[in-house]
């Protein structure tokens, strides 16, 4: 069947639910989306979204923008890290006015928690500035949203899996989407002027992770394959406070609320890794120091592994339990059915876990996707927000609050951006076969009697990954890692199903989404091990042993953006792009002094 709308937004998280709130007062919006909407990963959000409300003490937009710029490790692009700093603000008040119910101080204001790497006064100690709703931020956030679309009457199309993009030959322009209805099993074409991926993050693909299910990166396969760019893909961000042995996240609220973290000497090692702001660093700098605490045999039970049975302590002990329940309840709540650990009286074991993808479809401000490393090189009527994207304003390392705030100023600008354009938008012609491919691939595996099954490769994948691609990388390990995951890639090639039928076939689903997850991965292993030095997230170590030291930061050759293509056998291709970088731009009038607070220097905090 063929489906008709203005605009397809692919994906119901903030960022595409922020987008279609806005491109519906302007044009026919359909929102297509695999998970029910409420159910997006969104809503496991806890800690907060950062804004320089100054609303509990002094703070300015400029100073959230210099901790942006250094939190990650000055790859970001300045100018769009200017635009998620100063547009907070009056989203957040936007989104106050939908109704999001945020958590209040004394006098009513919206109630704001130091969290990691936010600073007052250009790195002088931690400040309040992540907004909160308890410890269910995102989860208030995407509800708002989402019945505010419904009053807009956006259409929705649920459990509906978009499993390839439709463009002109020339991939200049945007056609459609093909989607897999998960209820009928039917295959169907959306055909619009304007198509928007806001699929979220892809942090599935490694073993331990904080990521839901779904995130599988589906659409990082899917532009891959259509010979569209990746950027930066090897900044993988891994968050420190990770049940061990589990990965279920303990948000860094906990951290902000006063929580801190110890070895097997008691001791409050962060204090010596990073004296001004201790625990409250930023995620890259203590998710490696946990590793070397452990690998130099301080965690709790002194194996020098990093293995499931190793992990350092959270300590939220001294914090009174009526006040912990009141703040963090998901947290006291995860602590004790997962670990049947009661936070208030024992502290708990935790370690870093696969959290967030700087990197994801190459985007200008406004969300408008770009169609290779070339400067002005945009396909027409595309767009993408939220993790997915790569705008970039992560950088090398994300600040946590950062990304709740960068889906809702981007998810609305995107929006803001379609309303404004859509009616000069000409709508492409479709070929009649649109869907054919992803038809054939479907009979093709129904049809097969493969060995092989998805469930399989994806676990080899992400034990590959978390081997040798998470924290800790070297180029043995890397290069292993890529010839494993190209071995994969071929073996892939026989699966098979145990499920031929129509209605919700998962295993259907799972079998498509492991070849994505291949591809990607091997995107990211190749930035990973091509980028010869360390920066952010990606700590490059000169060989496998423990003490090895690691590469230096190297803005002399690193300092720009990779741009992955994937070959049609299965290698990968990078190009570079220059990074924005304000000291480059005097023309655009940034004062002397100002240009050099934001040049490129040593990250020490
Ligand atoms: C446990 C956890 C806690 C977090 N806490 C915070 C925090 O406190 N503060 C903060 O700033 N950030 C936090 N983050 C990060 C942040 O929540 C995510 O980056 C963000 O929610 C991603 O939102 P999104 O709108 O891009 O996509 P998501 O909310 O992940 O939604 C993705 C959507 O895409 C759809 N989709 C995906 N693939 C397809 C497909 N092929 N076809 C159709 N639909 C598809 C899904 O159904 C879903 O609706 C946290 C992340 C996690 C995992």
């Amino acid at each position: 069947m063929i489906i008709n709308h203005d605009v397809v937004i692919v994906g119901a998280g903030a960022a595409g639910l922020y987008a279609a709130y806005w491109s519906s007062t302007k044009a026919d919006v359909a929102v297509i989306s695999k998970l029910f909407p409420t159910r997006s990963h969104t809503g496991a959000a806890q800690g907060g979204i950062g804004s320089a409300l100054g609303n509990e003490e002094e703070d300015h937009p400029l100073w959230h923008w210099y901790d942006t710029i250094k939190g990650g490790d000055y790859l970001g692009d300045q100018d769009a890290q200017k635009i998620l700093t100063y547009d907070a603000p009056q989203t957040i008040y936007e989104l106050e006015k939908l109704g999001v119910p945020f958590s209040r101080t004394k006098d009513g204001k919206i109630a704001q928690r130091p969290f990691g790497g936010h600073t007052r006064n250009f790195g002088e100690r931690p400040v309040r500035r992540a907004c909160y709703a308890a410890a269910r931020t995102g989860h208030a956030i995407l509800h708002t949203l989402y019945e505010n679309c419904v009053k807009q009457n956006v259409n929705f199309y649920n459990e509906f899996q978009v499993l390839d993009l439709v463009l002109t030959e020339d991939k200049s322009k945007v056609l459609g989407v093909v989607a897999y209805d998960l209820l009928s099993g039917e295959t169907h074409t959306v055909h619009a002027k304007v198509v928007v991926f806001a699929t979220g993050g892809a942090g599935r693909n490694y073993a331990i992770t904080s990521n839901c299910q779904a995130n599988t990166g589906d659409a990082l396969g899917i532009f891959l394959r259509q010979g569209l760019p990746l950027e930066d893909l090897e900044f993988v961000q891994f968050h420190p406070t990770g049940l061990a042995g589990l990965g279920i996240l303990v948000t860094e609220g906990a951290r902000g609320e006063g929580g801190y973290l110890t070895n097997s000497n008691g001791e409050r090692f962060m204090e010596r890794y990073a004296p001004t702001v201790k625990d409250l660093a930023p995620r890259d700098m203590i998710s490696q120091c946990m590793y070397k605490e452990v690998l130099e045999g301080r965690g709790i039970n002194k194996t020098g592994r990093i293995c499931n049975e190793d992990y350092v302590l959270l300590h939220l002990e001294h914090i009174p339990k009526a006040e912990l329940i009141k703040k963090l309840e998901e947290i006291v709540d995860f602590a004790t059915t997962y670990l049947g650990i009661k936070p208030w009286e024992q502290p708990v074991p935790v370690m870093p876990t696969c959290h967030y993808y700087m990197g994801g479809i190459p985007t200008d401000s406004d969300g408008r996707v770009r169609r290779s490393h070339k400067d002005g090189d945009f396909v027409e009527g595309l767009y993408a927000a939220g993790e997915v994207a790569c705008v970039s304003v992560h950088g090398a390392n994300r600040l946590g609050t950062n990304s709740l705030l960068d889906l809702v100023v981007f998810g609305r600008r995107v929006g803001l951006h379609v309303a404004k354009n859509v009616d000069a938008v000409k709508l492409g012609k479709l070929h009649d076969d649109a869907d054919k491919p992803l038809k054939d691939v479907v009979v093709a595996l129904k049809a097969s009697t493969g060995k092989e099954r998805a469930g399989q490769l994806r676990k080899e994948l992400s034990e590959i990954m978390m081997t040798y691609v998470a924290i800790r990388r070297t180029t043995d390990g890397m290069s292993k890692a890529r010839d494993m995951v190209r071995a994969l890639r071929v073996r892939a090639m026989d699966l098979g199903l145990d499920d031929k039928g129509e209605v919700f076939n998962t295993d259907l689903m799972e079998a498509l989404e492991v070849g994505h997850m291949i591809d990607y991965s091997l995107a990211l292993i190749e930035g990973a091990v091509t980028r010869k030095e360390s920066r952010g997230a990606h700590l490059y170590m000169e060989n496998e042993s423990f003490d090895a030291p690691s590469l230096p930061r190297d803005d002399a050759n690193w300092l720009k953006h990779t741009f992955a293509y994937l070959k049609d056998d299965g290698t990968i291709d990078l190009q570079f792009r220059s990074v924005y970088l304000i000291h480059e731009h005097p023309e655009d009038g940034w004062s002397p002094e100002l240009m050099e607070k934001m040049k490129p220097k040593v990250r020490k905090y």
